[in-house]
């Protein structure tokens, strides 16, 4: 099962209000950005089919974003991404979700996938058409609202949330599915202390054999001394200063 799944990086919500340039635009150059919330359910319900495949497979990130998009992809990779694909050119700043949806199906073209899935906004511009527009233009299958994804022999079906509880609905692949927080549902199971085979008398603080007895910022860092002489009068005041400082 290959996956392609759709992943932009939107400037971290946790960080407080976002700046904005004087044009009125989010100033991305100065806000951290993370992969959209919703973009990493679609990832973990990939991560998920593909592990879940007889035939394993491979989760692929595509974005459009900006030339630093990489540092931010690197988290979703760590997730247990296989690979990503970044789309990025000064041109495209700006890029209204239309060209963004002929960029990504463009780019979607050149690649080889049985689905394509994606979040159903982004926490930046939540426009929540970027999929189906890209769907439109490439002539795929559009499954929106995904709670459960069902892939089998060449068609996916998945149950999508309604107004009075799911809809299932049905489509050969390739096909793009819009995942909700639903779809992902990789387990997490909790245990308490008393689950476990621990004396309870050994762990937390008042059983912590170190403790913490003060801490302190480091000294403030003495000026830096910059040589700037040709080389060979550069490499004998290096090699005198780690000297005198009995460094070598
Ligand atoms: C140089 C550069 C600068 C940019 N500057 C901005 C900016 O200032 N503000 C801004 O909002 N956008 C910016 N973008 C990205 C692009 O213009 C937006 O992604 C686009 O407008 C999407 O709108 P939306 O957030 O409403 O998407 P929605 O329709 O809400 O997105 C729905 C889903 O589509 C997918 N998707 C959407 N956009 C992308 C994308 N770019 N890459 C991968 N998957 C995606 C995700 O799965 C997402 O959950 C920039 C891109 C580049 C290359």
């Amino acid at each position: 099962m290959r996956i392609v799944v759709l992943t932009k990086p939107v400037p971290d919500p946790a960080a407080g209000q976002e700046r904005l340039t004087a044009e009125g635009r989010v100033d991305r150059a100065g806000s951290p950005a993370v992969v959209n919330g919703n973009d990493e359910y679609a990832l973990e319900a990939a991560l998920k089919l593909v592990e879940a495949s007889p035939d394993g497979g491979e989760v692929t990130l595509l974005a459009m974003a900006p030339s630093n998009a990489p540092e931010t992809l690197r988290k979703a990779l760590a997730m247990g991404a296989h690979r990503g694909v970044l789309v990025t050119d000064p041109a495209l700043e700006g890029s209204d979700t239309l060209s963004t949806a002929r960029v990504l199906a463009a780019a979607l073209r050149e690649m080889e996938y049985d689905l394509v899935l994606a979040g159903a906004d982004t926490s930046d511009g939540g426009g929540g058409v970027v999929a189906a527009g890209i769907a439109a233009i490439l002539g795929l299958p559009y499954l929106s609202y995904a709670a459960r994804i069902e892939p089998a022999e060449g068609r996916v079906r998945v149950r999508r949330l309604s107004a009075t509880g799911f809809d299932v609905i049905e489509a050969p692949m390739p096909a793009l599915v819009v995942a909700t927080q639903g779809a992902r549902s990789k387990e997490i199971t909790t245990r308490a202390l008393s689950d476990l085979d621990v004396d309870g008398a050994t762990p937390g603080g008042a059983a912590a054999t170190a403790k913490v007895t003060g801490s302190r910022k480091p000294e403030q860092r003495g000026a830096t001394k910059v040589v700037r002489v040709p080389a060979p009068e550069a490499a004998k005041a290096v090699v005198d200063f780690l000297a005198q400082r009995r460094i070598i």
